[in-house]
C-alpha cells in the first residue's frame, strides 16, 4: 500500500482543523517498524488532542491516535518481523510522532508489545491505553500491599474507560468495589462489570474535610481535584490511591493530613513513558485477569470517520466504557 487514509489534524492562525486524508509512504516519520494499523481507540485525551482544548499535540501537522494495534509490514527492528501483532500505547504516538488514527504507522520497535497470546486487536484496543493504565493501577496497588481481604477498592469515573476496566478488573480479582459514576442511569452497567456498591460522584466532587470517615483500603482515582482530595481524607489507616486522572481537574486541593494521621500513600501513574518491562507486565496480566465477556459489554465500535465527533462526546463524559476504531481490515 503506498497511499492510505490517515486523519489529519492542522493548526493554521490558531485554529485547529481535523479531516481526513489520502497520505503516501513518504509522509511516515521515521521508524524501524512498519504497520498496517487495522484498529485504534479513543481515550480522554484522543478527544483533548483532536478538540484541542488542552495542547496535546506538539507537532503539525499530526495524525492523532494515542494507540493502535496492526501488523508489522517491514521490521528492521531484531524483535519484530512481517505479520507479527504488534500494540503501541503512549510514546508520544499521536502527540509528537504520527500516531494510530491512518491504515499505515512507521515507528520506533523499541514501542511496541507483542499482541499477547490469545488476544485479538480489536480486544487490544478496546483495551487501550485506558484498559492498559487501569492494570497499571491495579498493579501499583497490589504492589504497595494491598490486598482484597483488607477492605473495599472505590473506583472514580466509574462509566468512563479506565473506570469500566479498573472494575472488571478489580472484580476478578476478589475486590468489592465501590464504583463512584455522575451516571446514575448505568447502575446496572456498572453491576455488570462487577461493581458491588455505586456511589454518586456528587458525594465526592466538592470540597471537603482534611479527615473523614474511613471508608476503603484503596482507590483508582481518574478524576483528580476535589475528588481526589475526598479519596484521600476517607481512606482507611496504611492504604493507597493509584492516581491517573484528571476529569474534574488538574489541581489537588487537599491537606497532608492523611499521610500523617493515617499512614496513607498516593500513587502516581503515568502510561505513556511507563518502562518497557512493566508495560510487558501490564498486557500479560490483563491477558489473564480481564474477563473478555465484560470487555465486549463495555465496547462499541466506530469507523475512523466517526472519530472526530466521538472525541467530542468523550470529553463531555457521554461516552460509556471504551471504543473500538476500525481502521483498516
Ligand atoms: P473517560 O471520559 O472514558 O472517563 C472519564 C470519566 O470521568 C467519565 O466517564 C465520568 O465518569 C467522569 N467524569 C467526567 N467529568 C467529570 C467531572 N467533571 N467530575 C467528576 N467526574 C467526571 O476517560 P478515560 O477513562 O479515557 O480517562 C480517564 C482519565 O484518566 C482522564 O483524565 C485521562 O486523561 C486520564 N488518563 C491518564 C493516563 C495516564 O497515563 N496517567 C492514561 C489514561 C487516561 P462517570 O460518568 O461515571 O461519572
Amino acid at each position: 500500500m503506498s497511499s492510505f487514509r490517515a486523519l489529519v489534524i492542522e493548526r493554521r492562525d490558531g485554529r485547529q482543523s481535523v479531516a481526513l486524508k489520502t497520505l503516501s509512504d513518504s509522509d511516515l516519520m521515521n521508524g524501524d517498524v512498519s504497520v498496517r494499523v487495522t484498529y485504534s481507540t479513543v481515550n480522554y485525551k484522543d478527544g483533548l488532542a483532536i478538540t484541542g482544548n488542552v495542547p496535546v499535540v506538539r507537532r503539525f501537522p499530526m495524525i492523532p491516535g494515542i494507540d493502535l494495534a496492526g501488523v508489522v509490514e517491514a521490521s528492521s527492528h531484531p524483535d519484530y518481523e512481517p505479520g507479527d501483532g504488534v500494540v503501541l500505547n503512549g510514546w508520544g504516538l499521536g502527540e509528537t510522532h504520527f500516531g494510530g488514527y491512518a491504515e499505515k504507522a512507521r515507528v520506533n520497535g523499541d514501542w511496541l508489545v507483542p499482541l499477547p497470546a490469545g488476544m485479538r486487536a480489536e480486544e487490544a484496543m478496546a483495551i487501550g491505553t485506558a484498559g492498559y493504565t487501569a492494570m497499571l493501577c491495579v498493579m501499583a496497588l497490589e504492589a504497595h500491599g494491598l490486598a482484597p481481604s483488607m477492605g473495599p477498592v472505590v473506583v472514580t469515573g466509574a462509566a468512563g474507560g479506565v473506570g469500566s476496566v479498573a472494575i472488571a478488573l478489580l472484580a476478578k480479582l476478589g475486590w468489592h468495589v465501590i464504583a463512584s459514576t455522575g451516571r446514575a442511569n448505568e447502575a446496572e452497567y456498572l453491576h455488570g462489570l462487577g461493581a458491588s456498591e455505586i456511589i454518586d460522584r456528587a458525594e465526592l466532587s466538592g470540597p471537603g474535610r482534611p479527615l473523614a470517615k474511613e471508608r476503603w483500603i484503596a482507590g483508582v482515582d481518574t478524576v483528580g481535584s476535589h475528588t481526589l482530595a475526598n479519596l484521600l481524607s476517607m481512606t482507611r489507616y496504611g492504604g493507597a490511591i493509584a492516581a491517573c486522572g484528571l476529569a474534574q481537574g488538574m489541581d489537588l486541593p487537599a491537606s497532608v493530613a492523611p499521610f500523617i494521621l493515617r499512614g496513607i500513600s498516593l500513587l502516581g501513574i503515568d502510561s505513556v513513558m511507563c518502562p518497557r518491562p512493566r508495560r510487558l507486565a501490564a498486557w500479560q496480566r490483563l491477558a489473564r485477569d480481564l474477563d473478555r465477556d465484560k470487555l465486549a459489554a463495555m465496547t462499541t465500535s466506530i469507523d475512523l470517520a466517526a472519530v472526530p465527533e466521538t472525541a467530542e462526546a468523550i470529553l463531555e463524559g457521554k461516552v460509556r466504557g471504551r471504543v473500538v476504531v476500525t481502521v483498516s481490515n
